[in-house]
């Protein structure tokens, strides 16, 4: 009999030539349990989703309720949706009035999608500006935007006008000229780059350009929003609000789901010339919706973001060793920077053999990846701690 495995490779279209290939039957809070019954805890949290622990009872319960009363009804915007509404109606009372209007997807490349185009409709401009190793999904737009060229030019030819600068670098601001800029794309706190926090001086920068030029500070919040970072979203950090906020990813807690977020009044700039300016068939899934208002109550309701601050610490003072060069990020979007790829590969395989998933970054491979749900407990850090630190021993 053919097993899972081989269907998994050969009926499965592959993203690698070594998926991780674990095979999970069941998963709970920080742990996940492969078809052997042996136990891992999740320090990635499915790439910073599972931010409230896997199937977390209140969420859970959310679907279930759901599941009673209705799934897919009509595409998005025609219905007057309960969990839909309920979900706008959260994020803009936790939002500030500039970020009062959702517009809901699946994913993140499609908030992004949106995004931009809801820039060019705003301000008839065409140019986007984006920085380097910025990853923002992997949909045309999405990648044209994205800031590593080796991902990009198999794909060409992408989007046009679309510029490309460096991160947290405010004097290329000088000269620069944004007589054609519709928006500029940036993730406060750069995710697939190996955690890189802007500094508050770019990001005061960005804003003013984009308050100097008539064009739109877009945040992608994907990876660092839903609590992961200590705040709800990481731009509360820098006391910056963006004309535009993408989420996804955390949001639905563990359900797909994402959105992109402006004004009112910005919105409207697609409901009209043309209208159906924006449109989706699943976005918005109302299921996905009742999971997401339960996860955000979570994160606010049960105090798990202010404890946020202490489990970094935690994280931090437990793993000093000299392999260590750098723990970069903030809250629980950390990365441990070591010397070569080798090390750390070496190192986190270690680590998955001995019960603690983690990896690297899309555009960092010598560095691990520290993202789990936010819901780990002290006991379960010092076990991880514990876990990593005997890998690093053993590479020597
Ligand atoms: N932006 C950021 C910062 C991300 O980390 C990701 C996913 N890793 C995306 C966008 C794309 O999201 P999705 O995979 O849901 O399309």
């Amino acid at each position: 009999m053919i097993t899972q495995r081989q269907v998994f490779l050969q009926h499965m279209a592959q993203t690698t030539s070594f998926p991780l290939s674990l095979e999970i039957e069941r998963a709970e809070g920080l742990y996940l349990y492969d078809t052997s019954g042996k136990k891992y805890m999740d320090l990635i949290s499915g790439i910073s989703v599972s931010n409230v622990g896997h199937r977390h009872p209140k969420v859970v319960n959310a679907i279930q309720l759901q599941l009673e009363k209705y799934l897919h009804l009509m595409v998005y915007g025609e219905y007057i949706q309960s969990p839909q509404v309920q979900l706008a109606q959260w994020l803009s009372n936790h939002l500030p009035e500039a970020l009062n209007c959702s517009y809901f997807v699946n994913s993140g490349s499609e908030a992004i999608e949106g995004a931009l185009k809801l820039a060019k409709r705003l301000t008839g401009k065409t140019e986007i500006i984006s920085f380097n190793n910025a990853y923002h999904g992997s949909t045309t737009g999405a990648l044209s935007v994205g800031g590593n060229e080796n991902f990009k030019n198999a794909f060409r030819p992408l989007l046009p006008d679309v510029r490309i600068l460096e991160f947290n670098n405010t004097e290329q601001f000088k000269l620069l000229s944004l007589n054609n800029t519709a928006c500029i794309l940036v993730e406060p706190i750069q995710g697939e780059a190996g955690i890189i926090p802007a500094t508050k001086e770019f990001l005061i920068a960005l804003r003013s350009l984009c308050d100097e030029n008539n064009c739109l500070l877009i945040f992608d919040e994907i990876q660092s929003g839903a609590g992961r970072t200590g705040k709800l979203f990481a731009f509360e950090h820098y006391q910056i609000v963006p004309d535009i906020l993408c989420i996804a990813k955390g949001m639905g807690g563990g359900m797909p789901i994402g959105a992109f977020i402006s004004s009112h009044q910005n919105m409207q700039a697609l409901t009209n010339n043309p209208m159906l300016g924006h449109i989706t068939t699943f976005g918005g899934h109302p299921v996905s919706c009742a999971a997401s208002k339960a996860a955000f109550e979570l994160l606010y309701e049960e105090t798990l973001l202010t404890q946020i601050p202490a489990k970094e610490h935690l994280f931090r003072s437990l793993l000093q060793h000299p392999t260590i060069k750098e723990i970069r990020g903030k809250g629980l979007l950390l990365a441990l920077q070591f010397d070569s790829f080798e090390n750390t590969k070496k190192i986190i395989d270690t680590c998955i053999q001995n019960g603690v998933i983690t990896d690297w970054f899309l555009f960092c491979d010598n560095a691990m990846r520290i993202a789990p749900p936010l819901t780990i407990t002290e006991t379960q850090i010092k076990d991880a701690c514990a876990v990593i630190l005997n890998a690093i021993e053993t590479i020597g």
